[in-house]
């Protein structure tokens, strides 16, 4: 089933297979190896004459199912799991581009990707060149006769700037080279980047589409062709993903539209009730008419995401009493949980970069990040209030 349904109906059913005994949910197969029938079908299995399952570094059937369930909601030939986010990312470079080749990336990408580009991945021949986020004319002046890839991350973290999908991938394909997307803030209910000409998807499955924190996971979705070379990569170096990890996502799955939907309502009248508080120096949240790229972002996405950044009047200080004044939210740098987090990102998620490149990259010291859950939005704003501008 793949076409004729809506993203909450894929959500649910798509990609499910049921075993002889016809059980209603997704089976969980824990088992890292399979049994074959002679010696004539193991050899069958090995040459891939005959499809099907013969160890869990390549296949198991719950990661299938998740697999083929990722794929439809992206509306994606193929989807590759992994064992985590960064994993997804490692793969697609290993599996799609070699040493001498280059990649052209957004300036305001995840920290670890940020690491793996500029600290690892150098050391292997493929250098990148960062460029800033929203200036498309930026990545078309950095593209080289060598760039492979162009890898972008909308809405990005913490500060919610709008990339224009549709504008970066026809620079990419100009140049020669892929666009793949971090879809890891909207997942495919609010925003599908293949539709706007991306190559390739990669996603967290550690945040929203698993939803409620429990388990490491990462995806890969795109064409067939670029999909088996992601799967070919995986099944020889290992970071494929659990079985049990596939299953805990499978029924996340199930329930993200309604989170997403819900999430991002929240994440709105957040936004609104933070940019009317005299305390408030700025609030980023794409949903806003203040935004600089609402209007993209309406366009882009279904709705602003879940994620609402705003600046505290005085500092670090007034920041982090917002902080410790909290009992109903987390303190932690995770997100895309039911439960809302907050993160001070100068001294957490940015507190390694220099002073001067947090501030060249907007990251002030009263920057507050809230990945809101799914509580009542008064109880998560009351949490803000009690140490916002108090004594
Ligand atoms: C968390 C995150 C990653 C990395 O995912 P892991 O599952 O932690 O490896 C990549 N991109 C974005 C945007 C993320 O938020």
């Amino acid at each position: 089933m793949t076409k004729p349904y809506d993203p909450a109906t894929l959500a649910v059913r798509a990609g499910q297979e049921r075993s002889q005994f016809g059980e209603h949910s997704e089976a969980l197969y824990l088992t890292s190896s399979f049994v074959f029938e002679s010696a004539a079908q193991a050899a069958a299995r090995f040459s891939g004459e005959e499809e099907g399952n013969v160890y869990a570094r390549f296949t198991n059937p719950t990661v299938t199912m998740l697999n083929q369930r990722l794929a439809a909601l992206e509306g994606a030939e193929g989807c590759v799991s992994t064992a985590s986010g960064m994993s997804a990312i490692l793969a697609t470079v290993m599996a799609l581009m070699k040493a001498g080749e280059h990649i052209v990336a957004s300036r305001s990408i995840f920290g670890a990707t940020q690491q793996l580009f500029g600290n690892i991945f150098s050391r292997f021949g493929i250098e990148t060149s960062f460029v800033e986020a929203t200036n498309i004319e930026a990545y078309r002046a950095a593209l080289k006769p060598n760039t492979r890839l162009v890898f972008v991350e909308t809405p990005s973290n913490p500060l919610t700037e709008v990339i224009d999908i549709a504008a970066v991938a026809e620079v990419a394909h100009a140049g020669g080279a892929l666009l793949a997307v971090d879809n890891c803030f909207c997942t495919p209910i609010l925003q599908r980047p293949l539709e706007m000409g991306a190559d390739l998807v990669i996603h967290s499955a550690t945040k929203y589409l698993d939803g409620q924190g429990r388990v490491l996971g990462g995806a890969v979705c795109g064409s067939k062709a670029l999909t088996e070379e992601v799967f070919k990569f995986l099944r020889t170096a290992g970071p494929t993903l659990s079985p049990f990890n596939a299953w805990v996502i499978l029924k996340g799955l199930e329930t993200l539209k309604i989170r997403m939907e819900a999430q991002s309502a929240n994440a709105l009248e957040l936004a609104r009730r933070l940019e009317a508080h005299p305390q408030v120096a700025r609030v980023f949240y794409p949903g806003l008419p203040s935004h600089p790229q609402h209007a993209l972002a309406m366009r882009q996405q279904k709705t602003g995401g879940a994620i609402v950044s705003f600046d505290v009047k005085g500092g670090r200080a007034e920041a982090w009493r917002v902080v410790d004044n909290c009992r109903l939210l987390s303190i932690t740098a995770n997100l895309g949980d039911t439960k809302t987090t907050i993160t001070h990102p100068a001294s957490t998620t940015h507190g390694r970069i220099s002073a001067e490149a947090r501030a060249a990259a907007g990251i002030s010291e009263g920057l507050l990040r809230i990945a809101v859950g799914l509580e009542s939005v008064a109880d998560i704003e009351a949490d803000l209030l009690r140490g916002l501008g108090g004594s």
